[in-house]
């Protein structure tokens, strides 16, 4: 690993493959700062099993997501990159930060009310305390850069507090993590509505192909105001326009921008634009990931030493706790 001060964190679910809010708002970033920090990424697996899935894909799910963020340039070389439940220290850390974390703090989680909403048949304690198990899968590696889209932010507020409270109580061991935002932290859905997220069913893939990436960009939402062809519009109001300032490059960009507010160009020209800029931006990564997918084994030893290698940090760190906490 890297000989810095500086650690990062952080994890995806493998509920359903990457889509380009969790790419643009998270993946992407983390590949960025491979070069400069030290950085742990992780499948989050036991985050995943809070809500409804189906076991006997779940193996498949996590292989695909691990092909995902390997093509989408996670370097095992530079990162420690591995399984949550492969490093069991996470929810032995998580039992005991469940001890410190007050209650009322985890009511207040925007998260926990909008997924019981959407999941209002299985509400379960695991959803619950979802942030708690984030606390320690940061606290485990005294992680203190937490790269995540914005949706992300009042759990990290929430690690803070958690490990803060740890600190007072048991003696200072854990740094407390700030949240680290990329330049595109909240991409909306399709609709233009609610944050693209797969359970909004308002997604476009990772692994979409041309077709379909051009057919649900053409019908995905602008800026309301501007309704017909020679209406003048508000780029800051339109998704494709966020989108744009990532896939795009500085001509493209000014060019959506002054276009819009002129009329000078159409949404319907906008909109190809940025399919052809975000087909070129992922054409390498589809080729990188197909050659992923052929080699599972390989995949698998990446993780498991991945795994390894993070175990080693976790215990030591275990070591510490038990030895604060007189267990
Ligand atoms: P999802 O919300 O689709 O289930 P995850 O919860 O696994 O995805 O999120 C993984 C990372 O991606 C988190 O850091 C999260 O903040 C970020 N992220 C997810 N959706 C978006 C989005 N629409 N815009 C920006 N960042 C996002």
């Amino acid at each position: 690993m890297k000989d810095c001060i500086d650690t990062v964190f952080s994890g995806i679910q493998p509920s359903g493959g990457l889509h380009w809010g969790n790419y643009i708002g998270a993946v992407h970033h983390w590949v960025t700062l491979q070069s400069q920090y030290r950085c742990l990424f992780c499948i989050v697996d036991y985050h995943a099993i809070t809500q409804a899935y189906e076991p006997k894909h779940f193996q498949a799910k996590i292989l695909d997501m691990a092909a995902d963020l390997l093509a989408s340039g996670i370097d095992p070389n530079q990162s420690i990159f591995f399984i949550q439940s492969d490093v069991p220290e996470h929810t032995e850390l998580c039992w005991i930060l469940n001890s410190v974390t007050p209650f009322g703090d985890l009511s207040r989680m925007t998260q926990f009310k909008e997924k019981s909403q959407q999941h209002n048949a299985s509400i379960n304690a695991g959803l619950f305390g979802y942030p708690v198990l984030q606390a320690a899968d940061i606290a485990l590696y005294k992680a203190n850069k937490i790269p995540v889209g914005q949706d992300q932010i009042q759990h990290v507020e929430l690690v803070r507090r958690i490990v803060r409270i740890f600190n007072q109580r048991f003696g200072t061991l854990f740094p407390e993590p700030e949240p680290m935002l990329s330049q595109t932290p909240k991409i909306l859905g399709l609709d233009g509505q609610a944050k693209m997220s797969k359970s909004m069913n308002n997604t476009i893939e990772f692994s979409a192909n041309q077709d379909v990436v051009r057919k649900k960009i053409a019908a995905a939402a602008t800026d309301p105001q501007r309704k017909r062809r020679n209406d003048t519009g508000n780029p800051e109001h339109c998704n494709i326009y966020t989108l744009h300032q990532f896939f795009s490059d500085k001509e493209t960009i000014a060019w959506a921008n002054h276009g819009c507010k002129t009329a000078d160009i159409g949404c319907v020209d906008c909109k190809k634009a940025l399919s052809t800029a975000a087909l070129d931006h992922f054409s390498e990564i589809r080729m990188r990931k197909e050659t992923w997918i052929a080699q599972p084994d390989n995949i698998k030893d990446i993780l498991k030493t991945g795994a390894q290698k993070a175990r080693v940090i976790a215990q030591e760190t275990m070591n510490e706790v038990r030895e604060k906490m007189g267990l």
